[in-house]
């Protein structure tokens, strides 16, 4: 999976702090946006937005993440284009299992059955309806910080689905990179206090971090 951080919000920080502090009519923005976040008035956080180039993220990943209705989504379509030769997503657990010499075998022969179905003159909106949830696929993904937190906080989480667990991590990563100020505490629950999961993992990161 490759992602790349596209376009941001120029300031992305500035811009924040500045809504924090014309609510209050303060002089301090980054002391205002402490306060607003520290309150849950997350709403000045709208104000940056972040636009992700995201390529070779799984069918079955690709449902998770457009649950998020906050994001904004343009996906390669399978209506108009043709998958072509394409790296399957393999999970690590089935490529070291017994396993994952049939279940290659298996997505061979799907794949190959989709082009000559394709090449006697299926549409492609019809003959991808058997190819596999490990299918890759490429899209633009944009959202305003504060989804971004949000969406950090459910899916850096250990207990969500490790691919798109990689991809939170890796968007957290060029977010931190990019404004700090407003992701220097992102992630998931477990970074900022307890843990919100009924069940939790067992391996908060607050205590990894020697914060406890
Ligand atoms: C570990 C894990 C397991 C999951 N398992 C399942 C599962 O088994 N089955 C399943 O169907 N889903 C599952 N999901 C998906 C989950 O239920 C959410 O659909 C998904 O995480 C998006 O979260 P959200 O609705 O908070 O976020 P967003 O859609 O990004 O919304 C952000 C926030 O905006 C507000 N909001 C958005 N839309 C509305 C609305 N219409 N009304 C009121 N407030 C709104 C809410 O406060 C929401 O938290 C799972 C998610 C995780 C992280």
């Amino acid at each position: 999976m490759r992602v790349e951080l596209i376009a941001y919000t120029p300031k992305a920080s500035g811009v924040c702090c500045d809504a924090a502090a014309v609510c209050t009519d303060s002089q301090n923005g980054y002391r205002s946006l402490q306060h607003s976040m520290e309150s849950g008035h997350e709403s000045v956080l709208e104000h940056a937005v972040f636009t992700f180039r995201v390529e070779g993220l799984s069918r079955a990943a690709l449902a998770q993440l457009t649950r998020h209705r906050l994001a904004s989504f343009s996906v390669q379509s399978q209506r108009y284009v043709k998958i072509n030769d394409v790296d399957l997503v393999m999970p690590e657990r089935i490529r070291n299992s017994e396993f994952y010499v049939e279940a290659g075998s298996l997505l061979e022969d799907v794949m190959n059955l989709y082009r000559r179905m394709v090449e006697a003159g299926i549409p492609t909106e019809d003959a991808r309806y058997v190819t596999p949830q490990a299918v890759p696929t490429s899209l633009i993904v944009t959202m305003n910080a504060r989804e971004l937190r949000h969406f950090f906080s459910l899916r850096c989480c250990n207990r969500a689905q490790w691919e798109i667990r990689c991809l939170a991590d890796e968007m957290l990563k060029l977010c931190k990179e990019t404004a700090p100020i407003l992701f220097e505490d992102a992630g998931p629950g477990c970074v900022r206090g307890r843990c919100p999961e009924k069940r939790p993992c067992g391996n908060p990161k607050i205590r990894e971090k020697g914060n406890k």
